[in-house]
């Protein structure tokens, strides 16, 4: 599984202008209003040697609007805590704020590695721009322009540094790899025992790569999968401990090294905003995913009711293509099919897409609904091709599709889904100008 590298400071330092950067994306909102929340908190940075996942703590909560408020913040501190590396952004054209003093005093407080870097730092002199960032106890201050693109390379170098080493021999996770992703007690592990049956399929359960998540691999009508589940360890190593902390970062580590996601929600509790920024995290990781409602025995009629009224709204809406499953981990009802449809998505996941079909259906959708005009031009979309599997994106070509309205993105989207039959998979548009 990839490290993770949590970017902290206060609203405006650039986080999002650096994640963008990194991770090369345009996805993270870059916007001059503090406290705008992001749509992605996450993403790859392939710069160096080895890949990490940076995580933009700046969109973890919403309510928080940052900086020290936001490490005030129970999930944000247990995101910097498993973290394997904290960069710490300030503000070099600002100078030192009272708010980086308190922000760096708790981040040392929590005794978590951090790199101390200074953005805004184009046209600068380097030693002084860094020189009062000292004061901060960090150790060397590293001057870059996220926005200027200058130090980049440095910065990535010292992040690499700076990361625990790299395991020996980092085995790849046979078969197809799926991850229990959900709040605690929803029945993760249950369900891995209840998949694992009777007698048990186990060939061997080794702990992770990294730390809290353990791996099973197992063999089912000739298929082998693997389970991630990031509450395994935990539990067996500390038994005692009863309240378990929710991890955003440990869901996202563990969905970022699967194929498939299944995410579990808790019939009993309902659905809760937890479940539904799992929802969003799992559609932005591109995963394969079974939403699998457990705990689905002993409800009565009426709860039933309410249950399927709130999963609609917050969880069918952002993941509208995944296959919906009632279970009972515990009673083992509903289990038996779901490794199927996880090797069914696998399927959908690694699909081949042919190009002569991907310009059939492109013309098809584009003379049904012809994209709308904006600013007196009609965008035209010319040709489409497979850019990536894992998961299936398509690349369509043509003028102007950055005035392509998201509802007309959300319509090609779902034509080439509903063409290709697509299960439990999202499908990605990317497009390429060309007047
Ligand atoms: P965040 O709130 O920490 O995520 O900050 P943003 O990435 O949204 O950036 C806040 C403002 O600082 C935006 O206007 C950016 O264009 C600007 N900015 C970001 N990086 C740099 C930089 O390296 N140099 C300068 N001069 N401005 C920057
Ligand atoms: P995890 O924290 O997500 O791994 O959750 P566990 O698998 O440890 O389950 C938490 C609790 O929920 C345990 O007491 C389980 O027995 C119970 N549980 C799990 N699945 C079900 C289910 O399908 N129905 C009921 N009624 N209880 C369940």
């Amino acid at each position: 599984m990839k490290p993770i590298v949590a970017l902290v400071g206060r609203p405006n330092v650039g986080k999002s202008t650096l994640f963008n950067r990194l991770t090369r994306t345009r996805d993270a909102l870059v916007s001059d209003t503090p406290g705008v929340t992001r749509d992605r908190i996450y993403g790859t940075c392939a710069y160096g040697e080895r890949d990490f996942l940076l995580v933009d703590t700046g969109g973890l909560e919403t309510e928080a609007e940052g900086g020290i408020e936001l490490l005030a913040a129970e999930q944000a501190r247990q995101a910097i805590r498993d973290a394997e590396l904290v960069v710490f952004l300030v503000d070099g054209r600002l100078g030192l704020h009272p708010e980086d003093a308190a922000i760096a005093e708790e981040l040392r407080r929590m005794q978590v590695p951090v790199l101390l870097v200074v953005n805004k730092s184009e046209d600068l002199e380097p030693t002084t721009v860094s020189a009062e960032f000292y004061a901060l106890g960090l150790g060397a201050p590293l001057p870059v322009s996220a926005a200027a693109n200058q130090g980049m390379g440095r910065l990535v170098d010292l992040v690499e540094e700076r990361l625990p080493p790299a395991p020996e021999e980092e085995e790849e996770l046979p078969g197809i790899r799926i991850a229990m992703v959900g709040r605690p007690n929803v029945g993760k592990s249950t369900l891995v025992n209840a998949l694992l049956g009777e007698p048990r399929m186990i060939t061997y359960d080794r702990p992770g790569t990294t730390r809290d998540a353990i791996h099973t691999v197992l063999e089912r009508d000739g298929q082998t999968y693997t389970l991630i589940d990031t509450a395994g360890v935990r539990r067996r190593s500390r038994i005692h401990e009863t309240l378990e902390k929710f991890s955003t970062l440990k869901a996202i580590q563990a969905m970022e090294a699967a194929d498939v996601v299944f995410l579990l929600v808790d019939a009993q509790e309902g659905v809760t905003d937890q479940d539904a920024r799992l929802a969003r995290l799992v559609r932005d990781a591109g995963r394969g995913v079974v939403l699998a409602v457990n705990k689905w025995d002993h409800l009565d009629d009426q709860q039933k009711k309410r249950l399927r009224r709130t999963l609609d709204l917050k969880l069918v809406t952002p993941l509208y293509y995944a296959p919906l499953r009632y279970i009972s981990a515990l009673y083992g009802t509903g289990v038996g099919h779901l490794l199927e449809t996880a090797e069914a998505i696998y399927g959908s996941y690694t699909k081949e897409l042919s190009t002569a079909e991907l310009n059939r259906v492109l013309n098809e959708a584009t003379e049904a609904h012809p994209p709308p005009v904006r600013g007196g031009f009609r965008p035209k979309l010319r040709y489409a091709h497979q850019g990536a599997k894992r998961p299936p994106t398509v690349v369509i070509h043509g003028s102007r599709p950055n005035t392509l309205p998201d509802n007309y993105l959300r319509y090609l989207e779902r034509t080439f889904q509903k063409h290709f039959k697509l299960e439990g998979v999202p499908l990605r548009l990317q497009f390429r100008k060309q007047e």
